[in-house]
């Protein structure tokens, strides 16, 4: 970190600033240039309390030099993380993993239906939430654990694992015991103490970027689930709010290469909340495989028009056959493939 002096800052604000840097356990390198003096902060461990230095007088700006997340860091692990799931699965290897389902669990028929499809078509993980994080309270919250048992009905059936959603600390343990992979939703990035809950929990986490998240804030939050003793982690990107309103979210593919620069975790993309709109998501997820993306969560419904949340960003069932055939062709055009499903337990 390098604290950077006003042009007309004294000794005396420097020398203040140097006593801060010691004071906190770190050793300052005070660099006098021609224009300003500049000090340098060494053994920054990744916990200095920027916002104490930058108020005292004389200081004109901080540079940081080092991100502020470790463990997250390409820095810290050079090769990229595999994330191994139930059935010798892996996210962030070759395969570009496909998840797709619907928004919420609505009923038995609803979600078997929608598996038996989705698997057909070759996904090799359902999605659906039992605990719906709605802007509404008025809005469909789930069906709860009934959602939860039906999933695990679907994943007997049809060999597919299970992504689905802890809204709570409390409910992490029931997700844990039904699912395959903890969802983090968007809404709850940085709700800290269910960062730390999941991250004790034992399961893969997929950790879905905020809503108006940077991606460091990203990463940081991705930094609560590794201190706590759980490398198996898959970053999100669903889009992040804009101002332009013609679509949901502003999809940011961007985030996906630089996610991989910065971090060796995997990262996913979900084009169905990053645009909201149906006839959006097919590009977007050509475009995130493209890009690199680890793999794709896709909303399909069995009947959209008549889905109790996001009908109209999910897809047919035969759009979502469509976008399978497509993604493996792009897969394969960048040297990778689309992960194959298991076999079902029950077949
Ligand atoms: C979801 O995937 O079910 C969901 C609610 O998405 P997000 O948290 O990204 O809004
Ligand atoms: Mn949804």
């Amino acid at each position: 970190m390098l604290i950077v002096m006003k042009h007309g800052a004294t000794a005396d604000h420097v020398q203040r600033v140097v006593d801060t840097i010691e004071e906190l356990g770190y050793q300052a390198r005070p660099m006098p240039g021609k224009q300003r003096t500049a000090v340098g902060l060494v053994g920054n461990d990744g916990r200095v309390d920027a916002s104490r230095l930058a108020a005292l007088p004389g200081v004109k700006e901080i540079i940081h030099v080092t991100q502020p997340y470790k463990q997250v860091s390409r820095e810290w692990k050079e090769e990229s993380t595999v994330v191994r799931l139930c059935g010798g699965l892996t996210i962030g290897g070759d395969g570009v993993l496909v998840t797709a389902g619907p928004c919420s669990v609505e009923s038995e028929e609803q979600i078997l239906a929608s598996a038996h499809a989705v698997r057909a078509a070759g996904a090799a993980m359902l999605r659906g939430g039992a605990f719906k994080p709605r802007t509404s309270p008025y809005s469909f919250q789930g069906l709860g654990i009934e959602g939860l048992k039906l999933l695990a009905k679907a994943r007997d059936q049809t060999g597919l694992l299970v992504v689905t959603e802890a809204l709570d600390s409390e409910g992490v343990d029931a997700v844990a015991q039904y699912a395959d992979v903890i969802q983090i939703g968007a809404r709850n990035m940085q709700n800290f103490s269910l960062l730390k809950s999941a991250g004790r929990a034992g399961k893969p986490v997929l950790l879905k970027r905020g809503i108006a998240a940077t991606i460091t804030e990203l990463l940081l939050s991705a930094e609560y689930l590794l201190a706590e003793g759980n490398d198996q982690v898959i970053l999100c990107e669903r889009g992040i709010r804009g101002f332009d309103s013609t679509t949901r979210n502003v999809f940011d593919v961007t985030a996906i290469p630089v996610v991989h620069e910065l971090s060796h975790l995997p990262i996913i993309a979900d084009p169905s909340h990053g645009t909201g709109r149906r006839d959006k998501v097919i590009p977007m997820a050509r475009a995130a495989v493209a890009a690199g993306a680890d793999g794709v969560m896709v909303e399909v419904h069995p009947n959209p028009d008549r889905a109790l949340s996001d009908g109209a960003q999910s897809l047919y069932p035969e759009q979502f056959t469509q976008l399978m055939r497509e993604i493996r062709v792009i897969a394969e055009a960048i040297g990778r493939h689309v992960a194959d499903p298991l076999p079902a337990m029950s077949a």
